[in-house]
This record gives structure tokens, sequence and C-alpha cells, in this order.
């Protein structure tokens, strides 16, 4: 490696930007520059995590499908397994490719999986050039006009990018741009979904999650377009009707039925992705999880369950934390997402205020019990230091009903601790119970 080559790389590392700026600048230095295991600058900037580094590399022509690593590895493998979207995205935006394999035959997505960067994933696999869809707003062949007008395509785009595949979202998106609330442009965007749906099932290597998410927008847009034929209230009916929840539960009837309906019309019925996704939600009884939307989420996004982040309860935007303040059993973005669902909420709000308030008392009672545990065990702790390991017969009957006390406790609280049942003929020591509580 060249001295030239080895200050570039040292002053990536360090991600001194200013610096970095300054050495591009200078003519004899290679912004594709490799070290001696193959990796450019952009790939070290990406994998440490170094935004501003990436933009300026690639500003400076950087070579993002650079394919000279020992191993294989792009500069979105690294992106994806540094964990931060906002690279993954850069990358992507360009013109990284998503299908190139390393050594051990996994592409980015499948890098990022393996060591849990799910965010980048969802990135990844959602990916759609903004360049692949003004293709379709530009004449082809003897076309007169294009098939999507210009103007359409940046909020199209905005569309397709979203990970977020909450139908009332996507109306929310719909409605929020005038040109594209209206049947006739709605009618366009969808028929250019479909066209790109089905390039993507006809293509070489078929991408049935990008096919199947474009099918999926094209419903909603389709939805949206005859609830505007139909009605004046420009699309509020629409975003009413999947939202309201059943009497018994709240659960979005509508909502789910539509999904699965748009699941069921994907026109491709040899895809592998459509049999999985009838198969994950054909069993379930409506109103059971998983949820139509959750299965779709999953198989599109990537990502597994709506555990680990706080969801909208209307629109199902991650990061949502102001709580209904009656029941907080519910939460939303903001207030205009709460007003929106409050028609159908007030109607199992008291309820789950109830239900909430009910897990207070019960988990202020296991609180109470734990304290009561605690101190029973630095009790017996004690007497195992003074006497021998025996113990008498009314300690026996107070572990008798630790052990009970403590079979109930775990499982709420400790579901990995094991305790030994002890057999009738040998009761047990006190070290015994010390050892297998592990407190
Ligand atoms: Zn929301
Ligand atoms: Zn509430």
């Amino acid at each position: 490696m060249c001295k030239v080559t080895a200050v570039v790389l040292i002053v990536v590392f360090l991600g001194n930007v200013q610096e970095a700026s300054r050495l591009l600048g200078c003519k004899d230095v290679r912004v594709n520059c490799l070290d001696e295991y193959g990796m450019t600058p952009l790939m070290h900037a990406a994998y440490k995590g170094k935004a501003d580094m990436c933009k300026l590399l690639l500003q400076h022509g950087a070579d993002v499908n650079c394919n000279e690593h020992e191993h294989g590895y792009t500069a979105l493998m690294f992106a994806g397994l540094s964990g931060k979207t906002d690279i993954t995205w850069m990358m992507l935006d360009a013109g990284a490719e998503t299908d190139v394999v390393n050594s051990v035959g996994r592409t980015a997505a499948q890098m990022a999986a393996f060591v849990g960067q799910h965010d980048c994933v969802t990135v990844i696999n959602n990916f759609f050039s903004r360049a692949r869809l003004d293709y379709y707003t530009k004449p082809q062949g003897l076309e007169k006009e294009p098939k999507l007008p210009p103007k359409l395509a940046g909020p199209l785009h905005k569309i397709i990018m979203s990970t977020n595949l909450n139908p009332v979202k996507m109306v929310m998106l719909v409605k929020e741009n005038p040109l594209l609330a209206e049947v006739e442009a709605l009618d366009k965007c969808r028929r250019v979904m479909e066209l790109i749906c089905e390039k993507c099932i006809k293509q070489q290597d078929m991408n049935e999650v990008l096919a199947m998410k474009m099918h999926y927008i094209s419903c909603v847009l389709g939805k949206c377009a005859s609830f505007l034929k139909d009605r004046e209230d420009k699309l509020d009916g629409l975003i009413k009707s999947l939202l309201k929840g059943r009497d018994s539960d709240g659960f979005p009837m509508y909502q789910e039925k539509f999904i699965r309906e748009c699941i069921r019309k994907f026109p491709y019925c040899d895809a592998t992705l459509l049999q999985q996704l009838v198969r994950s939600v054909a069993p379930v009884e409506i109103g059971n999880d998983p949820t139509a939307l959750s299965v779709l989420t999953q198989a599109i996004t990537g990502q597994v369950g709506f555990m680990d982040a706080e969801f909208c309860t209307s629109c199902g935007e991650k990061g949502a934390e102001k709580r209904c303040s009656i029941c907080k059993m519910v939460i939303y973005c903001n207030q205009t997402c709460q007003k929106m669902h409050w028609f159908t909420h007030k109607k199992v709000c008291k309820n789950l205020q109830e239900l909430r308030e009910k897990q207070d008392t019960e988990s202020a009672k296991l609180r109470m019990q734990q304290n009561k545990v605690g101190l029973w065990c630095r009790c017996l702790r004690k007497k195992q230091q003074e006497t021998e390991e025996t113990i008498t017969e009314s300690e026996c009957s107070l572990m008798t009903d630790l052990l009970h006390l403590l079979k109930g406790w775990n499982n709420y609280i400790y579901p990995g601790m094991v305790l030994v049942t002890c057999d009738a003929n040998s009761p047990p020591t006190v070290k015994h119970f010390l050892t297998n509580l592990a407190l």
C-alpha cells in the first residue's frame, strides 16, 4: 500500500472530514484506493458509521459497488453491519446493488439480519430508487404521454419508500398531497404500481417482496380512488372505516379484511411469498394474532413483531409516545392520530382502564410477596451460617409455602428460574433452597 493511500485511510478511519476533503482535492489521491484487505475508504467509513465521511467520499466519486474485498464484502454490507440506517440508505441511493453476495453467499440484507441489524434489513428490502420510478415519467416507445405525470413521482415515491404498511398511514400520505388525492391521478399511479409488480415477477432475478409491496400499494390506492368517487369527504370516511373497531374489543375488522383481500388478490398465484402469506393468515380467525398487517409487514420489511418498539395505534408509525390519558393502554404519534381514533376507541377505553387498574393492583400484590420472600431468604441465610443445614418442621412448612409462592411467581417474573421439586420423603435443606433460589 502506498503512503498516500495509507494517509487517506487513516484520515477516514479517524473521521476527520475536513482533512479528508483537503486530501481528496489533491490530484494524486484516489478515492477508490484499496487497503491490504481490499477495502476502500468508503467501506471503512460505512463500517465505522461515519455518515458525513460517506457523503464526502461519494461526492468525490467513491465507487459504491467496488467489489475487491478479500471476502467479497461491499460498502452496502458494511453499512448494514454498522446498523446505521442513514448510511445504508445513502449507499442504496448512490446505486448500491442489493443482490451481490459475499464469499459465504450472503447478500447485504442477509448479513445485516445475521447480526441483528433489522432496521437496516428493512431499509434494504424496501429500497426502490427514484430513477426506477422516473422511468415511467418519460414517454416510452409510441406513447404520447408518460404513464406517470412527473409531478406525481415525488409523492408516489414517498409512499413506496415508507416501511410502515399500515393502510391508515398510506391513506394519510395520499390525503396530504392534493395532486395525488384525485381519482385520475390515483388510477395512473395504480397502473404504474401494477407494471412494476409485473416487472419484479418477470425479471430474471425475481423480487417477490417488492412485487408484493407494489401490489399492496396499488390496492390501497385503488381503495382511495373508489372512496373518492363515492364520497365528498376527502378520504376521511376511508380512514374511519379502517380504524373502526368491533364493539367487543376494538379490533379493526374492516382493516383486517381489507388486507387479507389485498393478499388474496395478488395476481401471481405461483409466487412462493404469496403461498407463505396465505398459509400464515388463512388459519387465523379474524381478531386473533397474528394480524394480516403484521404478517404482511414481516414478509415485506423484515420487521419482526411489534413488540420492542412503540407503534401508533392509529397509523402504525414507530416511536409513538403519547398515551391515552384515561386508559393509558394505547399510544399515538400526536393529537391528530388520537383524535382520529377516538370515535372508536371511546367504546373500549373504559374497559381498558379497568383492565389496567386490575393489572396494577396485581403487580403491587406481587411486589409485596417478593419483599416477603426476600425477607425469608435473608433469615434462612442467617440460620444457615449459624447452624447446620437441617431445618425444623415449622421452617419446612414455611419453605413449602415459599416454594408454592415462587412457583406461581415463576411464571411472571423469573421464567428462567428452575425450582427443584422436592421429594416428600427427603425434606429440603436450607442449602438446597438457597442454591435453587439463587437470590
Ligand atoms: Zn400516528
Ligand atoms: Zn383510552
